[in-house]
This record gives structure tokens, C-alpha cells and sequence, in this order.
């Protein structure tokens, strides 16, 4: 299976490695051009979704990205991979409707940024993930997903919220699974 990384910030380098790791080749999208290979899936690591969101732009690579996805690509993402691909994004202080236009807004989910505040920003648990008990979850400033289409498959939680979906051909989650490789 050939992954394609989104390389343009953030944790792409771990994401790859998360992917090799499951026998996958993987490479690295930075340009318009690499979209030119064959691409079995779509990595969106973490980050800052902000920035991310901007390069995307900037480099020509938003729009074909977005038309890929919405075509059925399968995508894995994780934490501001997730807030990209989100629907609706809430801000820290939990205004609604603040995501920005350079966002794909394609997964029919809420999130709501930087949910755990400033203190606990970051943190480790364990949890379920598909069924599998004991899986360590690496959260560093992760959103929550707040509201969830009744479409999507909850693949695991926190709290009783959930923290990882399934919709389709996306898989995303708040927290970190190429963290545990
Ligand atoms: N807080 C970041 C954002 O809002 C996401 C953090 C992460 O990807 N680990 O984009």
C-alpha cells in the first residue's frame, strides 16, 4: 500500500513512520506534483491546523486534495488533520462557527480546538480503539469532537466523548496513534 504524508507541517515525519511500521510505503506530499503518484491513502498528521490549513493554500495543493477526498480517497487523520477535515469547528473559548474557509469541512463532525485547556494541553491515557482494550492515547493540544453525525462509527472515547471516527473513507481521531509505534 503506497501512503501519501501530508508533509507541510508538523508531525509527518512520525505519521510516515507510523505507516512504514504497518508495511505501508510511504512519501511525502509537498508539492502539487507528488498528487501525481498513486496515493492508496491519504496520511493528515498532527500540527497546527491553522498553518497547515494556509500552506495548503498557498502551495496549490487545497483544492485537488479536497476534491480527492470528497472522490472517496482514503484519509487518515490525526488531531489538526481532524480539524481540517472537520465541518464545524468551535474555538477555544467555545464560539461556534469560526472555521476558516481554508479548512476542507468534509467530515460531518463538531470540534471544538484546543479542548483541554492550557494545564492539562497535553496528556497520556488508555483507551479502546476498534474494540482493542489497553491502547495508549497520546493527546497534545487536541481538539474534542463535540458533535457527531449519526453516520459516523465512534471508534473510541474519553470521557464518554468521542475521540476517534469513522465516516466513509475517513478515519480521524483527536489523539495520537503514530505516537505509539
Ligand atoms: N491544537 C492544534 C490545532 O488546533 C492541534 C494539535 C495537534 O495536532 N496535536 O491545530
Amino acid at each position: 500500500m503506497k501512503v501519501g504524508v501530508l508533509a507541510v507541517q508538523g508531525a509527518f515525519a512520525e505519521m510516515a513512520a507510523y505507516w512504514r511500521a504497518q508495511g505501508a510505503e510511504t512519501f511525502e506530499i509537498r508539492q502539487l506534483a507528488d498528487l501525481e503518484r498513486d496515493i492508496d491513502q491519504l496520511a493528515l498528521p498532527g500540527g497546527e491546523s491553522t498553518v497547515q490549513g494556509k500552506l495548503l493554500h498557498d502551495l496549490g495543493l487545497f483544492e485537488p486534495l479536497k476534491e480527492r477526498i470528497q472522490r472517496g480517497m482514503p484519509v487518515f487523520a490525526v488531531c489538526a488533520g481532524l480539524i481540517l477535515l472537520a465541518e464545524k469547528v468551535e474555538d477555544d473559548g467555545g464560539r461556534t462557527g469560526v472555521r476558516p474557509s481554508q479548512w476542507f469541512g468534509v467530515l460531518p463532525v463538531t470540534v471544538r480546538r484546543n479542548a483541554y485547556g492550557r494545564q492539562l494541553g497535553s496528556f497520556r491515557t488508555v483507551g479502546t480503539f476498534y474494540g482493542k482494550p489497553d491502547v495508549p492515547m497520546t493527546f497534545i493540544r487536541a481538539p474534542s469532537i463535540t458533535t457527531v453525525s449519526p453516520e459516523a462509527e465512534v471508534l473510541s472515547t474519553f470521557n464518554g466523548e468521542p475521540t476517534a471516527v469513522r465516516w466513509r473513507n475517513i478515519t480521524a481521531c483527536t489523539w495520537h496513534p503514530e505516537l505509539n509505534t
